[in-house]
């Protein structure tokens, strides 16, 4: 252990102790959700096993040693009978006989006298088809086929352990491939083909039966509208096969919180919909809805990896909030939106008033497709401080929305609509030349040479031709990439960890520097960091908040820097807002600081001014 970590240990015991704790309780949690498949259809899952067993019927035997004349009287007899099995003395079949044959034999004149000597061994068909009692359905299906379709009409041995144990008929295995096929077609139609939850039809269905139900017994319903938070991000961080698994995962989760009677169907991409009825007490769909926000928020294993995921839900009451189909859909949608908007992970009910915030989202999102091109984005500066000498030294770029009806939207409402829509490609690019472009616009005019820290998205991050769009802007611009800082969080760091280290490298080789923003947040531990190359780390605003007061948060600040520090890393204080929070900050020798205390984000022809006027404070 080095110093550091010696003088760390009572914090990393406890740290470790409750994390303990929690995989205990995860490991059973885990087991108890993703473990248990939802029930859907019990007659297709068992079609996947289906043998030949159930198409067995006895018929009795014939001994090969039997004589031709007997087994046509047997035919005679029972005018059901079309094929018997040809056994020997071990009651193992060996050929098979059929109407068919013994009619082509006896039919013609004489027959009788010339063959009745004959033994049935003498004129079987030896070349049936035979099959253990374990044979797939479909794998008689292809035997059949390659054997000829005359077994079609003949039928099938079938034995256990070599022993005959009864026939099949071909008509009886056509019945049970086409009512397979059926059900397959069914499946394909009503389920969804990837999480094997109802889709989007069969939910319509049920949820218009539940409706007619809930008119004629009286008793309500909710329907609830569950959207995965952030799926796009992680889809597009860790691939579509991972974001698949999290589907599947995800589906089994919900279907696990809810009761058997209740429906989970998936809406298409990460919207999932559930039909909670027979509400018994009031307050019981709100109940549900808090167990599911629990039981998401678990950690989940994909692919041996690790991750936390949260969701968020709307709810609609049937008949409170609307009594057709179509209008709780919408009503659950629009609370849904609410959760969205006010931060995600949570579940909200159905007011009226959430119907103009939906309509607000979207024209939100219009929007922001036309604002860049109306030039409504600007990018604002935040004054980084080196405490040892009072001195700016960079400015963090913070993008801004002059939105022509709202006025100035913050990043925290419009980043995520972004985000999610895939608009940040293209307005993160627009933030790295616009902020690269003002810093050698800013030296022009005299200013010296400050940091300029440049937020990046995870999707922009992991986009294929990020460094190569890093490096048009250094040369487009003509600034010194040693005065750009990206930061990045720690979740895009520690997702892909392989790929990320490669990409750092690269952006690294142009000669840019790298800071972990909001650092503390995340899950990451500062010593698996070092292993990327970084500079910096920021540490997140949370923990400077009322630090003087917060024996947790100095604790925990403290640990940062004198880690950090051990590990070379610079690090800086973000959100400082007050003189005690400044004090505080500086007795821990953390040498940056940024925050209202010094400036609030400001454009960057106010920033000039604040600039030479931080010099005629000395
Ligand atoms: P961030 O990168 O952690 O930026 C710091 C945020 O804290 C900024 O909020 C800043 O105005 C605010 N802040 C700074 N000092 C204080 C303080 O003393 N007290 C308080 N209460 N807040 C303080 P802002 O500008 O609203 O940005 C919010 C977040 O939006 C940023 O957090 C960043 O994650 C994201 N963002 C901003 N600009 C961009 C951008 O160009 N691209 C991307 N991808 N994200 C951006
Ligand atoms: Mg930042
Ligand atoms: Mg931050």
């Amino acid at each position: 252990m080095t110093h550091v970590e010696q003088r760390l240990s009572p914090l990393l015991f406890l740290w470790l102790f409750m994390k303990s704790l929690t995989r205990a309780a995860k490991d059973k949690v885990l087991a108890d959700l993703d473990m248990k498949r939802p029930n859907l259809d019990g007659s297709y899952n068992q079609n996947q096993s289906a043998t030949v067993k159930q198409l067995l019927h006895y018929v009795d035997p014939i001994p090969v040693q039997q004589r031709c004349l007997d087994v046509l009287n047997i035919f005679i007899e029972d005018k059901s009978l079309f094929t018997a099995p040809v056994i020997n003395d071990n009651n193992v079949p060996v050929g098979l006989i059929d109407r068919g044959r013994l009619t082509e034999i006896f039919f013609k004149p004489y027959a009788r006298d010339l063959h009745h000597r004959k033994l049935i061994g003498e004129i079987m068909t030896t070349d049936p088809v035979i099959v253990d009692i374990n044979t797939s359905i479909d794998d008689l299906a292809n035997i059949t086929i390659n054997a000829g379709m005359r077994h079609m009409a003949n039928g099938f041995i079938i034995v256990e352990s070599s022993a005959y144990v009864g026939m099949a008929t071909g008509h009886k295995l056509l019945e049970e491939i086409t009512q397979r096929k059926q059900q397959d077609l069914y499946f394909l139609a009503h389920y969804d083909q990837l999480t094997g939850v109802p889709n989007r039809l069969l939910f319509k269905d049920r949820l218009m039966q539940a409706c007619q139900y809930a008119k004629r017994s009286d008793k309500p319903f909710a329907l609830v509208f569950v959207d995965l938070d952030r799926f796009k991000q992680i889809n597009d961080t860790l691939g579509h096969s991972f974001g698949d698994q999290l589907l599947i995962n995800f589906a089994h989760r919900l279907t696990s919180s809810v009761r058997e009677s209740d429906t989970v169907a998936r809406m298409g991409g990460d919207e999932f919909v559930i039909i909670l009825q027979n509400l018994t007490e009031a307050g019981h769909a709100e109940k549900v809805a808090a167990t599911i926000i629990d039981n998401i928020r678990l950690p989940m294993l994909i692919f041996d990896r690790e991750i936390n995921v949260t969701a968020s839900l709307g709810v609609a009451l049937f008949p409170l909030h609307d009594d057709t189909v179509d209008g709780l859909i919408r009503k659950a949608d629009a609370a849904m939106y609410e959760v969205k908007a006010k931060g995600r992970n949570g579940y909200i009910v159905y007011s009226e008033v959430y119907d103009q915030c939906l309509i607000e989202r979207s024209s939100l999102e219009t929007d922001l497709r036309m604002a860049l091109n109306n030039q409504e984005l600007s990018v604002f500066y935040q004054p980084q401080i080196h405490l040892p000498s009072n001195r700016v030294i960079g400015v963090e770029a913070l993008l801004r929305w002059h939105h022509p009806k709202r006025g100035l939207i913050s990043p925290g409402t419009f980043i995520p609509i972004a985000e999610e829509s895939g608009l940040i490609l293209a307005i993160g690019a627009w933030v790295l030349h616009e902020a690269c472009r003002q810093h050698v616009e800013w030296v022009s005019q005299g200013l010296p040479l400050l940091r300029m820290a440049i937020n990046v998205s995870a999707i922009q991050f992991r986009q294929k031709e990020f460094c190569a769009c890093v490096k048009d802007v250094i040369e487009g611009t003509g600034i010194d990439p040693s005065y750009i800082e990206l930061e990045l969080t720690e979740s895009v760091v520690m997702t892909n960890p392989l790929q990320t280290v490669a990409t750092l490298n690269e952006l690294r080789a142009l000669g840019i520097k790298l800071a972990i923003d909001d650092f503390g947040t995340g899950h990451s531990s500062l010593s698996y960091l070092t292993r990327f190359p970084i500079d910096r780390i920021k540490i997140d605003q949370s923990f400077v908040r009322n630090i003087q007061d917060v024996p947790a948060n100095e604790a925990i600040v403290k640990a940062i820097i004198a880690m950090g520090g051990s590990l070379g890393l610079e690090m800086i204080a973000e959100g400082v807002e007050t003189v005690h929070e400044l004090e505080c900050i500086k007795n821990h020798h953390c040498q940056e600081v940024q925050g209202f205390h010094f400036s609030k984000p400001i454009p960057a022809g106010e920033f000039k001014d604040y600039w030479h006027q931080s010099l005629r404070k000395d």
